[in-house]
C-alpha cells in the first residue's frame, strides 16, 4: 500500500470497486433463465440454453433459454392477446404503468448498472451514470406521451404486435428505447436481448411483474440472431424496431419486404467529428475521449473519423495522444477505470484483424501504454494517422476503441470529407464561430449533430440515421410516429383502369382523310421530361396509350433503366432547389397552381377522354388538383421544426430536411390528382423527383410539362418517366443516388420495391392504389405525406461558458 506521500507525487488511483454482492447474490438465485412470456418466466420449448459470461473475466454468470420458433409463437400469441385490453386503456392508465417502471428503475439503478457492467463489460462510471439514469429518464418522458398521445397524434393509434431486437452495446437503454415508446402508444412487445448480454432485460422483466403490468404487454425471448429472425418473419407481428449492424438491418429489410410491417432501423455508422482551428481545443480532445472511448467504442454513432483543420492537426494530435495516454483501461467495476472490457472475444478478433490490416498497409499507428488485464477481453485507445479517404480504415465501422484521423483546410472540403461514407447516423463539429459550425451542421448528411458537444442523448430528441445508418428516429415526438399507424382507410374503390399493354408499341394510327382515310397522322408519341426539357427516350421505344373502352390515342415514351438514371442524375445536380427559402419554394407551387387552373378545361376534358370518367368527375379531379397544389405551396414555408426540451442549456434544434432526390411510382386511378398529391409534398419539402405517372393514362402528367415550363420549376427539380411502373420503379429502388421511394400501386410491387431497396436502404413508402381515395384528403393529403417527404436532424447545440 502506497503512502500518502507517495500518493501525491505519482497522483496514481487505487482500485475503487463497486460492491456487486447484491448482483452476485440475484445471479445465484437464479443460475438458468428462461423467457418471459405472457407475464411469467417460461423455459424454453426445447431446453436449449446458451452461457453469458463477464467479458471482464470470462466467468460464466448465468444461462438462458435459446428461443425457438415455438417460443416466439408463443410470446407473440401472449402479445396479441394483451393487445386489445392495453390498447384499449385511457392514455392516463397507461402512464401510470410507465411513471411505475420508471420508478422502479430510478430505485434499483444501482443494481441495473452493476449487472449491465458485468453483463456487457461497460465501466461502472458509464452504466451508473449514462446508461441508467438514460433509462428511467426514457421511462417518465414516454410515461408523459401515454397521457399525450391520443390528443397529439389525432386520427392514429397503435401498431399491434412489436417485435423489437436490440445489440449489446447499450443493452437495457436500446430495451428502454423501444419499449417505453412502444407501450406508450398502446401496442405490446415481443422484445429479443443480444445473446451477449441479456440479463438486464430479464431484470426488467422481473420489474415488469412488479410493477403488475398486465400479462403479455411486455414479452421478452432470449436467443442467438435466429430467433431475431424467427420474430421478423412472425407472420403477426406488425412492426420490427431493430438497432444492430447494417448488414443484419438489410437482411431483415428483405425478410420483412411485403409484409405489410411497419420497420424502423437504427443501424452503423462511422461518424464525423471535425475540429477547426479556432476551437477550443483542450475541449475539442475531451470530446474526442467521449466520442470514440466511451464504451470502447461499441456506439453506433462513435465519433471514429477525426477530422482536423491542417494547421491546428499536428498540435491537436499531440494533445490528444497525451491524454489518451492517461485513459485507464481495466476492470469495469473499478469506479476509476475509463475503458472497460470488449463485449467478446469474437468483437475482440475483429477490431485486431481491422487494426492488423490497417497497420499492415503501412499506416501509422499509435496505441496508449496503458498496461491492460490479463484475462478477459481489453483493447487499448488507438489512433491511426495520414489515413487515406477511401481506405478500410476509413469506411468501416470497427466498433472498438480505434480512431483514424484526417486533415483538412476548408469547411467545404471538411463537408465533403464527412459525407464521403455510406452512413450518415452522426456528426460532431468544433468551432468557436457559430456561423461556420451552423453552416456545417446543415450540409452534413447525418442524422443528428453536436455542436462543440458529442454523444448527447436525450428521451425529448430523435436519434436515428441518414443513408445506411438506417431510417425511422427513436426518442421524442419524432420517435413515436414508428409506433403509430394511421386509422384503417376507407373500404377500397371500383378501380377505374384498363390494363396497360407494353408488348409493342402499335403502327401509328391513321388520321383519315375526310375522303379515304389513307392519310397518316401526325405521329404524336409523348416524351420523357428530364432536366426541364423533353427527351426522347433513350431506346426509342413508345407504348400504346388507350382510352378506357380501348381505342388508341397516342403513344408514349417507354422509359426504361437508362432513362431513369439520367433522370437521377439531374435530379441531383438541382441542388439548388433544396436549398431555396420555403417562401420560393411555395411562390413556385402556387403558380404551378395558377398555371393548371388557367388550363383546367382541357385537363378536364383530356381526363374524362382517357379514363371514361364523366365530365363533372373530370373537372374535379382538376379542380381538386389545383386546390392540393395550393395547399403544400402553403405549407412549404409552414411545416417547420421544433426545439426540444431536452438538457439545461442546450438549444436542440429537430430539423425537416429534404431526402433529395426522391423516387415516385403514382396510382394508375387519378392520373392528375394521384400525380400531383404525390410530388407536390416532396417539392414542397425541398425533394427533386423522378416520377413515373399512371402508366396507363401517362398523357395527362406529359400534358402537365407545359404547366411546369411556365411555371419556374428549374430544370431537375421534377423528372417525368413514362413506361412501365414496375419494372421503373426497381430500377429506382435499386439506385443508390435516390434517397426515397414512395410507390404507389399493387401490394406485389410494393414487395418488390421494398426488396429492391435494401441495396442503399433507402425509405420507402407502399400505398395501396386501390385502397386509397385522392380525392378525400383525409386520404390523399395530410402532415403525413410532409412527414414522409422529410426526415428530421436534430442538431445540438450548448450554450454558456
Ligand atoms: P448484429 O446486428 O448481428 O446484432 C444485433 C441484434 O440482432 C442482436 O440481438 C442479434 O442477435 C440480432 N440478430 C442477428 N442476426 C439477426 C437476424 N438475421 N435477424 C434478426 N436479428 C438478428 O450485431 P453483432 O452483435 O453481430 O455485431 C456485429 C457488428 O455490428 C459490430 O461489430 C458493429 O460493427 C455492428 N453493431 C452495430 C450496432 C449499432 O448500434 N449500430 C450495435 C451492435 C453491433 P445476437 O447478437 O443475440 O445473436
Amino acid at each position: 500500500m502506497p503512502s500518502v506521500k507517495e500518493i501525491v507525487q505519482t497522483m496514481e488511483y487505487g482500485v475503487a470497486p463497486e460492491a456487486n454482492a447484491e448482483v452476485l447474490r440475484w445471479l445465484d438465485a437464479r443460475e438458468s433463465f428462461g423467457h418471459f412470456i405472457g407475464g411469467a418466466f417460461v423455459p424454453g420449448a426445447d431446453g436449449e440454453s446458451f452461457a453469458v459470461e463477464n467479458p471482464a473475466t470470462g466467468e460464466v454468470l448465468a444461462h438462458c433459454a435459446q428461443g425457438t420458433e415455438a417460443d416466439v409463437d408463443a410470446a407473440v400469441q401472449a402479445a396479441r392477446r394483451a393487445f386489445p385490453a392495453w390498447s384499449g386503456l385511457p392514455g392516463h392508465a397507461r402512464a401510470r404503468y410507465l411513471y411505475a417502471l420508471a420508478r422502479l428503475l430510478q430505485k434499483r439503478e444501482r443494481f441495473f448498472s452493476v449487472l449491465e457492467t458485468m453483463d456487457n463489460g461497460k465501466p461502472i462510471r458509464e452504466s451508473r451514470d449514462i446508461d441508467i439514469p438514460l433509462v428511467v429518464r426514457h421511462f417518465y418522458h414516454h410515461a408523459g406521451w401515454a397521457e399525450l398521445v391520443e390528443s397529439e397524434f389525432p386520427g392514429k393509434g397503435p401498431v399491434g404486435v412489436c417485435g423489437q431486437i436490440v445489440p449489446w452495446n447499450f443493452p437495457l437503454l436500446m430495451l428502454a428505447w423501444k419499449v417505453a415508446p412502444a407501450l406508450a402508444a398502446g401496442n405490446t412487445v415481443v422484445l429479443k436481448p443480444a445473446e451477449f448480454t441479456p440479463l438486464t432485460a430479464l431484470a426488467f422483466a422481473g420489474l415488469c411483474q412488479e410493477a403488475g403490468l398486465p400479462d403479455g404487454v411486455v414479452n421478452i425471448v432470449t436467443g442467438d440472431g435466429e430467433t431475431g429472425a424467427l420474430i421478423v418473419r412472425h407472420p403477426d407481428v406488425d412492426k420490427i424496431a431493430f438497432t444492430g449492424s447494417t448488414e443484419v438491418g438489410r437482411m431483415i429489410r428483405e425478410a420483412s419486404a411485403g409484409s405489410g410491417k411497419k420497420l424502423s432501423l437504427e443501424l452503423g455508422g462511422k461518424s464525423p467529428f471535425i475540429v477547426f482551428d479556432d476551437a477550443d481545443l483542450d475541449s475539442a480532445v475531451e470530446g474526442v475521449v467521449d466520442a470514440i472511448w466511451f464504451n470502447q467504442g461499441q456506439v453506433c454513432c462513435a465519433g471514429s473519423r477525426l477530422l482536423v483543420q491542417e494547421s491546428v492537426a499536428a498540435r491537436f494530435v499531440e494533445k490528444l495522444k497525451a491524454r489518451a495516454e492517461k485513459l485507464r483501461v481495466g476492470d469495469p467495476l473499478d469506479k476509476s477505470t475509463d475503458i472497460g472490457a470488449i463485449v467478446a472475444d469474437v468483437q475482440l478478433q475483429r477490431i485486431n484483424a481491422l487494426v492488423d490490416e490497417g497497420r499492415g498497409d503501412g499506416v501509422d499507428c499509435w496505441q496508449s501504454s496503458a498496461p491492460l488485464p490479463n484475462n478477459g477481453s481489453y483493447f487499448p485507445p488507438t489512433l491511426f494517422t495520414g489515413v487515406s479517404p477511401a481506405s478500410k480504415l476509413a469506411q468501416e465501422e470497427i466498433f472498438g476503441p480505434v480512431l483514424v484521423v484526417m486533415t483538412f483546410r476548408t469547411p467545404d472540403e471538411a463537408t465533403m470529407l464527412a459525407n464521403n461514407s455510406r452512413y450518415g447516423l452522426a456528426a460532431s463539429v468544433w468551432s468557436e464561430n457559430i456561423n461556420v459550425a451552423m453552416d456545417l451542421a446543415a450540409g452534413l448528411k447525418a442524422g443528428v449533430v453536436w455542436v462543440n458537444c458529442t454523444n448527447m442523448f436525450d428521451a425529448a430528441a430523435g436519434f436515428g440515421g441518414y443513408r445506411e445508418s438506417g431510417f425511422g428516429r427513436e426518442g421524442g415526438r419524432e420517435g413515436l410516429h414508428e409506433y403509430l399507424a394511421g386509422k384503417p382507410a376507407k373500404p377500397a374503390r371500383k378501380p377505374l383502369f384498363p390494363k396497360p399493354d407494353f408488348s409493342a408499341a402499335p403502327a401509328a394510327r391513321t388520321a383519315g382523310s375526310a375522303a379515304d382515310n389513307t392519310i397518316p397522322a401526325l405521329d404524336r408519341t409523348a416524351k420523357l421530361y428530364i432536366g426541364g426539357k423533353q427527351v426522347r427516350p433513350d431506346a426509342g421505344a413508345s407504348y400504346a396509350v388507350r382510352t378506357a373502352d380501348g381505342s388508341l390515342v397516342s403513344q408514349a415514351g417507354l422509359g426504361n433503366r437508362k432513362d431513369i438514371r439520367n433522370a437521377v442524375e439531374a435530379a441531383n445536380k438541382a441542388t439548388g432547389w433544396g436549398g431555396n427559402a420555403g417562401h420560393n419554394r411555395a411562390q413556385v407551387l402556387f403558380y404551378l397552381a395558377e398555371n393548371l387552373e388557367a388550363r383546367a378545361a382541357e385537363f378536364a376534358a383530356r381526363i374524362a377522354h382517357l379514363t371514361g370518367s364523366g365530365q363533372e368527375e373530370a373537372i374535379e379531379e382538376v379542380h381538386l388538383s389545383v386546390q392540393r397544389l395550393s395547399y403544400y405551396a402553403a405549407f412549404a414555408d409552414k411545416y417547420d421544426g421544433r426545439v426540444h426540451a431536452t438538457r439545461a442549456r442546450h438549444v436542440t434544434l429537430a430539423m425537416n430536411e429534404p431526402w433529395g432526390t426522391v423516387g415516385v411510382c403514382c396510382p394508375d386511378d387519378s392520373p392528375l390528382l394521384g400525380f400531383v398529391s404525390m410530388i407536390a409534398p416532396l417539392i414542397a419539402m425541398g425533394n427533386r423527383c423522378v416520377a413515373v405517372p399512371s402508366q396507363v393514362h401517362p398523357l395527362v402528367a406529359t400534358d402537365f410539362y407545359q404547366v411546369l415550363d411556365t411555371s419556374d420549376v428549374p430544370g431537375g427539380a421534377l423528372n417525368i418517366i413514362t413506361g412501365e411502373r414496375e419494372a421503373l420503379a426497381r430500377v429506382l429502388a435499386e439506385h443508390h443516388d435516390v434517397s426515397a421511394l414512395w410507390y404507389c400501386g399493387t401490394p406485389e410491387g410494393a414487395a418488390a420495391v421494398e426488396k429492391a431497396s435494401s441495396g442503399n436502404l433507402k425509405a420507402t413508402w407502399a400505398l395501396d392504389q386501390t385502397a386509397i381515395d385522392w380525392r378525400d384528403p383525409a386520404q390523399g393529403a395530410g402532415r403525413e405525406f410532409l412527414r414522409r417527404a422529410t426526415q428530421v436532424k436534430n442538431i445540438w447545440v450548448p450554450y454558456g461558458e
